[in-house]
Order: structure tokens, then C-alpha cells, then sequence
């Protein structure tokens, strides 16, 4: 229930750091949708096989090694770089954000790699 309710390191309701993320996840998400990523993460899924580094499943999905964040969502070297992707399966992809996958508060994708859709934001 308190899912989009944020927290400072203090434990006290922070509503700026709510936006931030939800502004975070807003740009992830449109981020995915775009034509140079989708470039980009087919070129690399097809160049590792779709098979999974972690298990030798099948890959269906891109994984940012180092995540992609608020700072650095408009840095390509971070983001487009293949030195920066992993090809994983979705069970592993679960593991490594934890469970459900999401890759940001609001950001999860399916066993197919589509961004999954997601309720908007109750503000
Ligand atoms: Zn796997
Ligand atoms: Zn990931």
C-alpha cells in the first residue's frame, strides 16, 4: 500500500525524493521505448545468441550491469554500451533486481523483455 511512498535515509516521508523517482522511472521507461535502444539491445541479443550468460537459457532481456540511474539515464556510454549489457534470462534477470525485476521503482519487464505495463502513479 505505501509502495509509492518514499522514505529519506532518516525514515521520514521525503516527498522530493517521490518525484525524483517517479520522474526516474518516467524517463526509464520512455528510455526503453526508443529506437536507438531497441537498435541496440537487438544487436547485442543477437550477438550473444539470445542465450544467457548466467544459466545458457534463453535471453530475452538486455541487463544494465552497472543500473541505469537519474544521473547517467542520458549517457550512452552507460546506456548503449554493450561493454555495459549482459544477455539474461528472465528467471535470472529476476534474481539480479531482487525477486521481481524491476529495474526501477516502476520499471519491470516481461518473460518476452517488453516493458511490462505498470498503474499510473496515484499523485
Ligand atoms: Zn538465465
Ligand atoms: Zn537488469
Amino acid at each position: 500500500m505505501d509502495r509509492d511512498v518514499y522514505y529519506n535515509k532518516s525514515g521520514c516521508y521525503d516527498p522530493t525524493a517521490g518525484e525524483a523517482i517517479s520522474n526516474t522511472s518516467k524517463n526509464m521507461r520512455v528510455f526503453y521505448t526508443t529506437r536507438k535502444w531497441r537498435r541496440c539491445r537487438n544487436g547485442f541479443m543477437a550477438n550473444r545468441y539470445f542465450v544467457c550468460e548466467r544459466c545458457g537459457g534463453v535471453a530475452t532481456i538486455a541487463h544494465h550491469k552497472k543500473p541505469i540511474t537519474a544521473e547517467n539515464i542520458s549517457n550512452p556510454d552507460i546506456t548503449l554500451n554493450w561493454d555495459n549489457l549482459e544477455a539474461v534470462c528472465y528467471g535470472c534477470h529476476s534474481a539480479i533486481h531482487g525477486g521481481g525485476g524491476a529495474v526501477f521503482a516502476g520499471v519491470t519487464f516481461d518473460e518476452d523483455g517488453n516493458l511490462k505495463y505498470s498503474p499510473p502513479h496515484r499523485d
